[in-house]
């Protein structure tokens, strides 16, 4: 069994698959070729955004986003402590200050209370200028936005969703990766749309912001002339064979796999709530399940029955073994927050296998082992 079924998802996919990398092949058009653009047109149409401007990965995304907010030196980031790292690490390589906010022990999102005291807490120190906040989509349900841009409009903060993990759910009818002024995703081949590598995307109605993210991720180009560097940018495409693999996966993804993904939740769900803490997804809310996570007792409990089912060939992971404010490169900020549901959850998480290629069958044989071994 496996955690992330790609070879599954390739073999279903195949004939379209190998006609599309192929033509890149023949083409040779490996740069910049007509599918990215393509997959921009098609990408910015199912989020509902105007602009899609697609990059090399999703911490270049978050990057690029950044900058185009001119976030830099002496300001305040609100940033979820329970993440992936590239969250903060963007922030700090910008020379701006992380203030990791504690998550909610129900979503594992950014917690709007914790939020506003935090903001709070800057501002009465003083010291920074609070400036923007980092919303996380994690394990693929948005975070509470109307919370948290309520909160951006009362202190007058920019708002910038990381949907790396959350591509494909939404609140209402509104799509993951529209939220904030400017979103990001990563196309990691593990996330909950992937390619062949790495990849990333940046979305916005901003027509300003996105046309400064064009400059930036080709190495600050002009508009108008392409070798008139006009500001530092980076280089940072997705390529054209990353942009065919992804065109094929998208048309997957939106008519079939999101609703698998879906189904395997609820038969997960059928089978476990009651005995271990199971996910839960608000009201009104979608998730596009780039994980499905239990929370056990304590990391005891937690760590045999990772160990229990790793004997029957069940593979689990630890999604995240640490928050932010327990990495090593973070250990001297000096905006320490306390964040103790993170330190819980660090604890107590227990990511099971999760992909649209799951069926009912390995989900039953999953749901036994893990009650067997509670
Ligand atoms: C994966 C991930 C990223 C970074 O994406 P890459 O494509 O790996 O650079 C950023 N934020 C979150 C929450 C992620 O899960």
């Amino acid at each position: 069994m496996q955690f992330r079924d790609l070879q599954k998802q390739y073999q279903v996919l195949k004939p379209q698959m190998d006609a599309a990398v192929g033509k890149v092949l023949t083409d040779a058009n490996f740069i910049s070729g007509a599918q990215v653009k393509a997959l921009e047109k098609k990408l910015a149409e199912y989020v509902g955004v105007k602009h899609c401007i697609t990059c090399a990965n999703g911490t270049d995304a978050l990057k690029l986003a950044e900058m185009a907010c001119g976030i830099g030196k002496g300001h305040a980031v609100f940033v979820p402590d329970f993440t992936f790292f590239s969250t903060a690490e963007t922030v700090a390589d910008l020379g701006a200050t992380n203030i990791f906010v504690d998550v909610d022990m129900d979503t594992f999102n950014i917690c709007p209370k914790a939020l506003e005291a935090a903001i709070e807490k800057v501002i009465a120190e003083g010291k920074l200028i609070p400036k923007a906040i980092v919303a996380v989509d994690l394990f693929g349900q948005p975070a509470d936005y109307t919370a948290i841009s309520a909160i951006a409009e009362k202190y007058g903060l920019v708002l910038i969703e990381d949907g790396a993990q959350g591509f494909g759910g939404r609140i209402g009818e509104r799509m993951a990766c529209s939220f904030g002024h400017i979103a990001t995703t990563s196309f990691f081949p593990a996330k909950p749309l992937g390619c062949y590598g790495d990849g990333g995307a940046v979305f916005t109605n901003d027509d300003d912001a996105a046309a400064l993210i064009r400059s930036l991720c080709i190495h600050g180009k002009s508009g108008e002339d392409k070798y008139n560097n006009i500001r530092i940018g980076m280089n940072s495409r997705l390529d054209t064979l990353q942009a065919a693999v992804l065109e094929v996966k998208l048309d997957a993804f939106a008519e079939k796999e999101l609703e698998a993904v879906n189904r395997a939740a609820g038969w997960y769900n059928a089978r476990l709530s009651g005995a271990v803490k199971t996910p839960v997804v608000l009201s009104g809310f979608y998730s596009s399940w780039a994980q499905y996570t239990i929370q056990l007792p304590d990391d005891g409990s937690r760590d045999a029955l990772q160990q229990a089912l790793k004997a029957q060939g069940i593979p689990t992971m630890i999604y995240y073994p640490r928050g932010m404010h327990q990495q090593g490169a973070f250990a001297d900020l000096p905006y320490a927050l306390q964040c103790p549901n993170t330190e819980k959850l660090c604890r107590t998480v227990l990511a099971l296998p999760m992909h649209p290629y799951l069926e009912e069958t390995d989900v039953e044989t999953i749901c036994k082992a893990v009650l067997e071994n509670l």
